[in-house]
């Protein structure tokens, strides 16, 4: 299939973050502190700095991945948003090695690296913290669907600070297992206030007017 025109589709990355995430998700992962040496050669095709790419993967190394069992698979049984998020979790790290990676090497080449490691901390736990209100999200978006659900309503605050992406997400119909564009309400960004609400609920608030009032 050939890459579509203009868009970030890079198959060697995505290739790179595949094997980064099998590893991540692999109980070889809980006890490592760095990336195994062959992992780390499958990003040379990237022309990323060993250094960079050793520091990236000690970094994401340096923090386990939420609600995984000894054997590097989610504990939660049932099917849900919470365990969607907790299979994807791998990838998202895998994700965040490669862009430390990126942001390392740059910095070697602009000679500013130890300024660079030592901002990558922030970048660390804001990736971290993404993870956790990921995780959270999805907690709420299954209490949602299991008491109102299986049809939900995604619901921005509907104020003047509404992000763009969430704005385009505002009332869009919905069920756990077919997320708008793979997005959980509330975790679209760091400070997402996006929430989501059953279709009884709101077809319960249809006006004598006939207009249905959800707010
Ligand atoms: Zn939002």
């Amino acid at each position: 299939m050939a890459a579509p025109v203009g868009s970030l589709y890079n198959p060697a990355e995505d290739a790179v973050i595949a094997a980064l995430a099998a590893f991540l998700g692999s109980p070889m992962a809980t006890n490592a502190t760095y990336l195994p040496k062959t992992l780390a050669a499958r990003l040379d095709p990237l022309a990323l700095a060993d250094k960079a790419v050793r520091e990236a993967g000690k970094l994401a190394l340096s923090v386990p991945l939420t609600g995984r069992g000894p054997y590097g698979s989610p504990v939660t049984p049932l099917s849900s948003t919470v365990r969607q998020v907790k299979i994807d979790e791998p990838t998202m790290r895998a994700q965040y090695i490669l862009a430390a990676s990126k942001r390392l090497t740059s910095a070697l080449a602009l000679n500013v690296y130890p300024q660079a490691a030592r901002l990558e901390r922030n970048f660390l736990k804001q990736h971290r913290r993404a993870g956790v209100n990921r995780l959270r999200a999805a907690g709420d978006l299954d209490s949602v669907a299991t008491a109102e659900g299986p049809w939900l309503i995604w619901q921005t605050q509907h104020d003047s600070t509404v992000d763009p992406e969430c704005r385009r997400l505002d009332g869009r119909m919905f069920t756990i297992d077919h997320l708008p564009d793979g997005q959980i309400p509330g975790a679209v960004h760091p400070y997402c206030r996006c929430y989501a609400i059953g279709m009884s609920g709101a077809v319960r608030n249809i006006s004598p007017l006939g207009g249905m009032h959800v707010v």
